[in-house]
């Protein structure tokens, strides 16, 4: 077992861990940022709510009639400053200010005259909506201390001696700031402490089981691909429709199944290989010793032997000559095809002219065994899509045979016939016919029928058949009956002009 292997799943398992970890940190994270934007919210619209008429209030309690805080178009400072720090005493988060018509800062006991970052105006727009609207809404303001900053306030007009403005109170002035940021820290502070704790422990034990829970299938699936590839072939995932990761888990147990049929189809090639080399050696030897007997008999009995018997001798050689050359010939013609080395170069042509020829010159072959053969329907001209020299390899290879297995006075016809989209190929004879039971092994190489009676032959004649069909993506049939005859059928597709 590799490394990798051993840390696949606690590799995943950490990581999907530490995305837990991260999620529910984030989540924690926001869950304390809007508490605390919502709690500050809420607070602030409180406050609002409940010091909304305080500016109303001043003006309507302090001034009304009694003790104007304008005097000749000058603010009365003395009685103004008094009444703020009354005020600012009694309430110290709020900051009064008193606006003239277009928000400028008359006065204010909490603006430092030299500060020259303090505002010198207020925008009116709240200050209008927030009068308009009788402060119920929410609305902020402008914080002159802090230009830029939002505050919420209470505001309301005056008109004295045709002086026009606003007293414009911050109700969440300085002193409220500092106090509320300093317990908002530490409620923040105690808060994230808590949750963080909260979470890291929670998260742990759910993380775990979570993890658990989801990781069960992978590492089903992870001890299923180890035994697979540790030579358990029978291993498959159980019920892959039910795992969580069904592609995977089916494409799995495809695979497993793909690579054993490939595997038991090795096997068997690996077999018929050897039978093949087996049997060959076997024919090879039996030529051989045969041209050697001759060979060495014409040397010693060179001249006691006769013209007549030489020439005999001599006849005897060249055929295992030729029978040897047939056989070495055939096995590398069959050889080429397994290795995959031949690519068909299909073209249109006419099956009947090569019909024609073949049957020509089998003809010779044929009367020496007074056989008769035939080419059926042979005005028709039927176009065949394929490669040509395949197709006669095989046809030869067919008609040979049908000549070979048949007894003198038979018959073998070749014919041909248009079915649709395809030309059909039947090369029948009355021979001995073919055992229903051997008919599914004929076109596998280096099987003879009944090897009692073998004629001359090798066995690899339908065999190359066979793989030129595979290469024409068509497919052979026999029909055979014991000592009545076989046929021999296949298609080509036919070339349509
Ligand atoms: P061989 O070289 O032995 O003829 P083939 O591959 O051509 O090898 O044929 C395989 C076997 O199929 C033959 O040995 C023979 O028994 C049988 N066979 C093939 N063609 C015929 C036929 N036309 N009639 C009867 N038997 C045949």
């Amino acid at each position: 077992m590799t490394k990798t292997e051993k840390t696949l799943t606690p590799k995943l398992i950490k990581k999907l861990w530490m995305a837990f970890i991260l999620l529910v940190l984030l989540m924690g994270a926001s869950y304390i940022f809007i508490t605390g934007y919502f709690a500050n919210k809420y607070s602030q619209e409180t406050t609002q709510r409940l010091n909304a008429d305080v500016a109303n209030h001043v003006i309507a309690e302090k001034f009304n009639g009694a003790s104007p805080f304008m005097e000749d178009g000058s603010v009365n400072s003395a009685l103004f400053g008094d009444l703020m720090h009354d005020m600012m005493a009694v309430n110290q988060s709020i900051e009064v200010y008193l606006l003239g018509q277009s928000g400028e800062i008359l006065y204010s006991v909490v603006l430092d005259p030299d500060d020259k970052d303090a505002a010198k105006s207020v925008d009116l727009a709240p200050i209008k909506s927030f009068i308009a609207d009788e402060g119920t809404n929410f609305i902020l303001g402008d914080d002159p201390r802090n230009p830029g900053e939002k505050k919420i306030f209470s505001a309301a007009p005056y008109k004295v001696d045709n002086h026009q403005g606003f007293i414009y109170i911050v109700l969440a002035g300085k002193k409220f700031q500092e106090v509320s940021d300093n317990l908002m820290s530490q409620y923040f502070t105690r808060l994230g402490i808590g949750a963080t704790l909260l979470t890291m422990v929670f998260s742990a034990i759910i993380g775990l089981l979570a993890i658990w829970f989801l990781t069960k299938n992978l590492r089903l699936i992870t001890q299923t691909v180890r035994s697979f590839h540790d030579g358990d072939l029978e291993a498959r995932i159980p019920n892959p429709e039910k795992s969580d990761i069904e592609v995977f888990a089916k494409s799995f147990n495809d695979m497993a199944d793909n690579i054993v049929g490939n595997m038991d189809k090795m096997k068997s090639i690996d077999l018929l290989r050897r039978e093949l080399i087996a049997n060959v050696s076997h024919d090879l030897r039996t030529p051989l010793a045969i041209l050697k007997g001759y060979i060495e008999t014409l040397q010693m009995k060179r001249d006691t032997l006769s013209e007549i018997e030489k020439d005999e001798y001599l006849q005897i050689t060249h055929d295992n000559v030729d029978k040897l050359s047939n056989l070495i010939n055939q096995l590398f013609e069959y050889s080429k095809l397994e290795a995959e080395q031949v690519v068909p170069v299909k073209e249109p042509f006419s099956i009947t002219e090569l019909s024609h020829d073949l049957i020509a010159k089998f003809n010779v072959l044929a009367k020496q065994k007074e056989i008769e053969l035939e080419l059926d329907n042979p005005q028709e001209n039927c176009l065949v899509y394929a490669d040509v020299s395949l197709v006669e390899r095989a046809l030869q290879n067919l008609i040979e045979n049908a000549i070979k297995y048949t007894e003198p006075m038979g018959k073998v016809t070749l014919s041909l016939q248009k079915k649709g989209q395809n030309v059909e190929i039947n090369i029948t004879d009355t021979g001995t016919g073919i055992p229903v039971n051997e008919q599914p092994f004929i076109f596998d190489r280096y099987k003879q029928v009944d090897k009692s009676t073998k004629k001359q032959g090798y066995g690899l004649g339908l065999a190359i058949v066979k793989k030129i069909m595979d290469l024409h993506d068509t497919t052979i049939t026999v029909l055979s009956k014991p000592k009545q005859g076989s046929s021999f059928i296949f298609n080509l597709p036919a070339y349509q002009v």
